[in-house]
């Protein structure tokens, strides 16, 4: 337990292991959205930290993360692509945490800047729109045509069969 050091001096056991101080949800936020954030618990336990993301093993900072309400932390089109897997009918509770299978949608009666951040990232996808229970939106991309088979009217060309007779 500590107090962090934002304006709201919170209270917390939340810990940064980057930059080695305590921080509250909103400290995580405002200054340490890529930042690998375990329990002050965990830092005294074992202060080694993975800087590299779990699904692809290269490391966080070098592109957008998001931060699950379990405090891990993936790319963000890691994760995306790793959900956009998962058959349409999945449940809301099949979709997990790939380190500790926690959930990935934050409980609906959880409000915290954590979780907050999270739903707005959320919400720009419609498997995890689904799974908020929100309507899903027209993705930008182009829905693929069905590709019929070509029937574009070529009729067979031949030369006037001529001296036949
Ligand atoms: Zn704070
Ligand atoms: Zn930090
Ligand atoms: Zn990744
Ligand atoms: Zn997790």
């Amino acid at each position: 337990m500590g107090l962090c050091k934002c304006p709201k001096r919170k209270v917390t056991n939340l810990f940064c292991f980057e930059h080695r101080v305590n921080v509250c949800e909103n400290c995580i936020v405002a200054n340490h959205a890529k930042c690998i954030v375990q329990s002050y618990l965990q830092w005294l336990q074992d202060s080694d930290y993975n800087p590299n993301c779990r699904l692809c093993n290269t490391l966080l900072a070098t592109k957008e993360t998001v931060r699950l309400v379990c405090y891990d932390l993936f790319h963000w089109s890691c994760l995306n692509e790793m959900a956009n897997q998962l058959p349409k009918n999945t449940a809301p509770a099949g979709y997990q945490c790939p380190s500790c299978q926690g959930a990935i949608f934050p409980p609906a009666n959880l409000v915290s800047p954590v979780a907050s951040v999270l739903r707005e990232k959320l919400s720009t996808v419609n498997w995890a729109r689904a799974g908020l229970g929100l309507p899903l939106i027209d993705e930008a991309e182009t829905v693929q045509e069905t590709d019929s088979p070509d029937t574009t009217d070529y009729t067979d060309w031949r030369p006037p069969e001529m001296g036949l007779l």
